[in-house]
C-alpha cells in the first residue's frame, strides 16, 4: 500500500462523540412483539410481497422479492404471523407498504443451507447467494449489492475497499462489528472480492479505531489493513477512493470508472452470514446515542424493530429529545414518528438534547467562503444555495450541484448558520425529478 493521501476539504475537527458507545459489547436486542418490516429498505423499486395477511412465517423466510433488477429480496426476521400488508410510516418518507408480523417468540428457522468452505464457491454462486439474501449497502445508501459487485464487462476492478471508516458523530455500530466479528468481516471481504473480480483488497477505517485495527489485523493475513486521519467526511466513496489509492471518480461516474468497488464493513459481515451459514440479512447494528438516552449503546437489531421500542431497550430518555434522528446527526433525517421501524440501512439512532436541535438564526452571507474551503466535492455551496433558493436551478446544474455529496460540511461550518444543504437538496430533486419527467 502507498502512501495514504488527503482529500480536498472536510473538517477535522468535528466532535466525534462516540465515547459514550464505542468501548460497549454489542448487545442482543430481544425482539419486539410486532415487527414493521417495510418493503422499502433499498436504492430502487419497492420489494414485492409473496406473503398475505394471515400467513404463517419462518425466521429468514421470504417474505418479498426484488421487483426488477434495482431492488432487493426481503426476509422475515422472526417467525410468527403476517398481521397485515398496508402502508406504515417510513424513516424517510411520508408511508410504504410493510409487512406487520406478530412474533410467536420461538425463533423458528427456515432451512439454511449453509456452505463449508464458502471461498471455494464461484464468482456466479456468491453472486446468487448475495442477491437472494437480500443484501444492500449498510452504510446508508442502500444500493443491491449484487448489482454492485457486477458492474460491466469492461470495467476492471483493481481495489475491493472496505469502509470502516463511520466518519459521522455518535455512530460506532461499524467499530464495535470490526472489533467483535473481524473474521467475518475478513471472510466476507475475500467473498466480495472475489464476486467482483477485484485485484486487492484494502480496509480502511480512521485512526480513532485502534481496537478495530488491531482485531483486523489479527485475522486479516494478506488482506492491507490501513488507517486514515480522523476527518468528516472521510467515508464518503469518492473522498475514501482518493485517500486510499489517489484516483479520482470522474464527475458523474461510479467507482468502477477509477478501478474501485467500495463496500461497508457492515456489507462485508452481512455476505459472510449469507454465503458461509445461509442467512439472510435479517438483522443489523445499530448504534443508539445521544445526549438523552439514559443507556447509550450498539444493540443488534432485528430488521422491521419499531424505533420507539428500540429507544425503551436503551433506557428510554432521561429527558424530551429535541430531535430523534436516524442514521448520523450530519446526514440523517430527522424523525416526526418513533413508529417508523429499522431497516437494513438503518446505522443509528440518534436523540440529541434540545439546545442542539433549535434552529439558528439565519444570517445573512458575509463571504467569508469556509463552505468553499470544505467542501470535498470542490463546489462553492454559497452559490448553490443562492439558486436553489431562487429557483434557478440550470444555474445549479451548471455549476455541478449533483455531484454534492450531501456530507453537510458547509452547512456545519458556517458561520452565518445558513441552511446551505437544505437548499442544496432541493436543488438537487428538482432537477432530478426535471430529467425524468423529460425522458
Ligand atoms: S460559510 Fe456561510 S457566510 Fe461564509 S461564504 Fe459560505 S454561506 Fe457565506
Ligand atoms: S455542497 Fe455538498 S458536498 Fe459540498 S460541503 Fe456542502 S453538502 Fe458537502
Amino acid at each position: 500500500m502507498g502512501r495514504i493521501r488527503a482529500f480536498f476539504g472536510g473538517i477535522d475537527d468535528i466532535d466525534s462523540a462516540k465515547q459514550s458507545t464505542a468501548g460497549k459489547p454489542i448487545s442482543v436486542l430481544t425482539a419486539p412483539e410486532t415487527l414493521v418490516v417495510s418493503l422499502l429498505q433499498h436504492a430502487g423499486a419497492e420489494a414485492k410481497p409473496v406473503v398475505a395477511k394471515g400467513d404463517e412465517v419462518l425466521k429468514g423466510q421470504l417474505i418479498a422479492e426484488a421487483d426488477g433488477v434495482i431492488s432487493a429480496n426481503i426476509h422475515s426476521p422472526v417467525s410468527g404471523k403476517v398481521l397485515a400488508v398496508e402502508p406504515r410510516v417510513h424513516p424517510n418518507r411520508a408511508a410504504v407498504t410493510a409487512i406487520v408480523i406478530e412474533n410467536d417468540g420461538e425463533e423458528r428457522w427456515v432451512e439454511k443451507n449453509p456452505v463449508t468452505d464458502p471461498v471455494q464457491l464461484s464468482r456466479e454462486e456468491i453472486l446468487n447467494k448475495i442477491r437472494e439474501a437480500g443484501i444492500v449497502g449498510m452504510g446508508g445508501a442502500g444500493f443491491p449489492t449484487a448489482v454492485k459487485l457486477n458492474p460491466p464487462k469492461e470495467a476492471r476492478i483493481d481495489y475491493l475497499i472496505l469502509n470502516g471508516c463511520e466518519c459521522e458523530p455518535y455512530l460506532s455500530a461499524d467499530d464495535r462489528l470490526m472489533i467483535e466479528y473481524a473474521e467475518d468481516v475478513i471472510l466476507g471481504a475475500k467473498l466480495i472480492a472475489k464476486a467482483a473480480n477485484a485485484g486487492a483488497i484494502i480496509i480502511a477505517l480512521e485512526d480513532n479505531k485502534p481496537e478495530a485495527y488491531e482485531a483486523l489485523k489479527a485475522v486479516a493475513g494478506a488482506i492491507d489493513v490501513v488507517k486514515l486521519p480522523t476527518r468528516y467526511p472521510q467515508g464518503a466513496e469518492k473522498q475514501l477512493i482518493q485517500a486510499v489509492t489517489g484516483r479520482e471518480v470522474p464527475t458523474g461516474s461510479l467507482p468502477f470508472a477509477a478501478g474501485c468497488i467500495v463496500n461497508n464493513v457492515g456489507t462485508a459481515w452481512a455476505v459472510a452470514k449469507a454465503v458461509r451459514d445461509g442467512e439472510p440479512l435479517i438483522s443489523r447494528v445499530v448504534t443508539v446515542s445521544g445526549e438523552t438516552i439514559r443507556e447509550p449503546q450498539n444493540f443488534l437489531v432485528p430488521i422491521g424493530t419499531p424505533l420507539e421500542y428500540l429507544l425503551e431497550q436503551a433506557g428510554g430518555f432521561v429527558e424530551a429529545p429535541g430531535k430523534v434522528i436516524v442514521g448520523g446527526p450530519m446526514m440523517g433525517g430527522a424523525q416526526f414518528d418513533l413508529q417508523a421501524s429499522v431497516g437494513k440501512t438503518v446505522s443509528g439512532v440518534i436523540a440529541l438534547a434540545e439546545a442542539e436541535s433549535h434552529t439558528p438564526n439565519v444570517l445573512p452571507c458575509i463571504r467569508c467562503a469556509r463552505c468553499v474551503d470544505v467542501c470535498p466535492a470542490n463546489l462553492l455551496p454559497l452559490r448553490l444555495e443562492a439558486y436553489g433558493m431562487n429557483e434557478m436551478f440550470d444555474h445549479a446544474r451548471d455549476y455541478g450541484v449533483m455531484d454534492c455529496i450531501e456530507c453537510g460540511c458547509c452547512t456545519y461550518i458556517c458561520p452565518s448558520k445558513r441552511p446551505l444543504l437544505h437548499y442544496i437538496q432541493y436543488a438537487k430533486r428538482e432537477i432530478a425529478a426535471i430529467e425524468r419527467n423529460s425522458k
